[in-house]
């Protein structure tokens, strides 16, 4: 049986160790949320004709010994997909680029809340994480460590486990994008809270597939990109960050093989704002600032809207018996995105004092308690 000195010292180096993971990460000082504003419009589908190419970035293959998710090998996956006419497909693995996705990126993370982002393209792969419940600092100085390695930064599924709060959206800075459908949970609402604090997050769906045999997986969601299929990863990169997507989920349990609605045309005529489809749908609906259902439509292939001065943002959504379509937003002004914010030196000086300053001590008794001999007294001489 462990001593008391030794449960003693567990104890104190379980609270110190713990005082110091939630005292140490910096505090930050969030802006307030600055709606989009502006004359104009910023319209990421803007053009003549639309050209779509299927795309999905969250996959995960076999790999880490079996000892994460992901039944098959990135040949398996990439034929499964190339099958559906996918152009674009990044396997996601976990803290690793597999040299055999066509698009490099991994999946970061490694918490017990699943906090995780998509990092396309990344210089380095980090491992910096923090594993127990995350305070907003934490995801945010998570992502500024991020920020650096990657040009293009997914927060991935928000609303699993609520990683990631619609309060934490709209205060977080330094993603570039938000994995708004996701077959483990999807988040509007997040989405929509992000686009009304005023940060330009295009929309990403994906089926986060583990076993492409598995249909009621594969291409449960997927993304739509403006882009011929044939264009170079640059253009890619440019398109994801234009906001020149369109967010997919399937209402069926298997991939879809039929003609579904895409966007035509989304251009201004005038003042009035006109989206038309390719095939029509139940009902068409435009969401702007707050969540807000804008306007409607019914059984059409278009809608028309006149936007008024309180329209901060606009995003469609389509519905039929076999598809929900959900488009990235059009912005007031510009597609403006919040930086990392500034340290707040303050707060953060009194949290390293009053947390883990005596973090750091218990830590220190707890190590002296468990690890250090106590030379026995010499008996005294007869
Ligand atoms: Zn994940």
């Amino acid at each position: 049986m462990p001593s008391k000195t030794k449960l003693y010292g567990s104890f104190l180096l379980l609270t110190g160790l713990l005082l110091l993971a939630y005292g140490l990460p910096p505090r930050y000082d969030y802006s307030p949320p600055k709606p989009f504003h502006g004359q104009g419009w910023y319209n990421p589908f803007e053009g003549e004709s639309l050209r779509w190419s299927r795309a999905n970035f969250h996959i995960h293959s076999r790999t880490w010994g079996g000892l994460t998710e992901g039944r098959q090998s990135p040949p398996e996956i990439q034929a499964a997909y190339q099958k559906l006419g996918f152009a674009w497909i990044g396997i996601s693995d976990y803290q690793q680029v597999n040299p055999q996705s066509p698009i490099p990126l991994y999946e970061h993370g490694w918490s017990v809340k699943k906090v995780h982002q998509l990092c396309f393209w990344p210089k380095e792969v980090v491992w910096v994480d923090f594993p127990l419940p995350q305070t907003r600092g934490m995801k945010q100085a998570i992502l500024a460590r991020l920020r650096p390695t990657t040009p293009f930064l997914v927060l991935a599924h928000p609303h699993f486990l609520h990683s990631y709060s619609g309060s934490d959206l709209a205060q977080l800075g330094g993603y570039d994008a938000v994995e708004v459908l996701n077959r483990y949970g999807d988040s509007v609402a997040e989405w929509d809270s992000a686009l009304s604090s005023g940060h330009y997050a295009p929309i990403l769906a994906h089926d986060n597939v583990h076993d492409v045999t598995n249909p009621h997986e594969l291409m449960s969601r997927w993304t739509e990109v403006a882009l011929p299929a044939g264009a170079s990863q640059e253009a890619l990169q440019e398109a994801l960050r234009a906001g020149r997507t369109v967010g997919y989920k399937n209402r069926t349990p298997a991939p879809i093989t039929s003609a579904y609605p895409q966007l035509a045309r989304v251009a201004f005529t005038g003042e009035t704002l006109l989206v038309q489809l390719t095939f029509p749908a139940d009902s068409l609906r435009l969401i702007g600032q707050g969540g807000k259902v804008r306007a409607v439509a019914y059984q059409t292939d278009r809608l028309a809207y006149l936007p008024q001065p309180s329209d901060t943002y606009l995003r469609l959504e389509a519905f039929t018996a076999a598809v929900e379509l959900y488009a990235s937003p059009l912005v007031r002004g510009h597609p403006a995105r919040r930086g990392i914010p500034p340290v707040a030196w303050g707060a953060t000086l009194l949290q390293w004092l009053l947390v883990a300053l005596p973090g750091l001590w218990l830590t220190g008794i707890g190590v002296r308690k468990l690890f250090v001999r106590r030379a026995r007294p010499t008996s005294a001489t007869q």
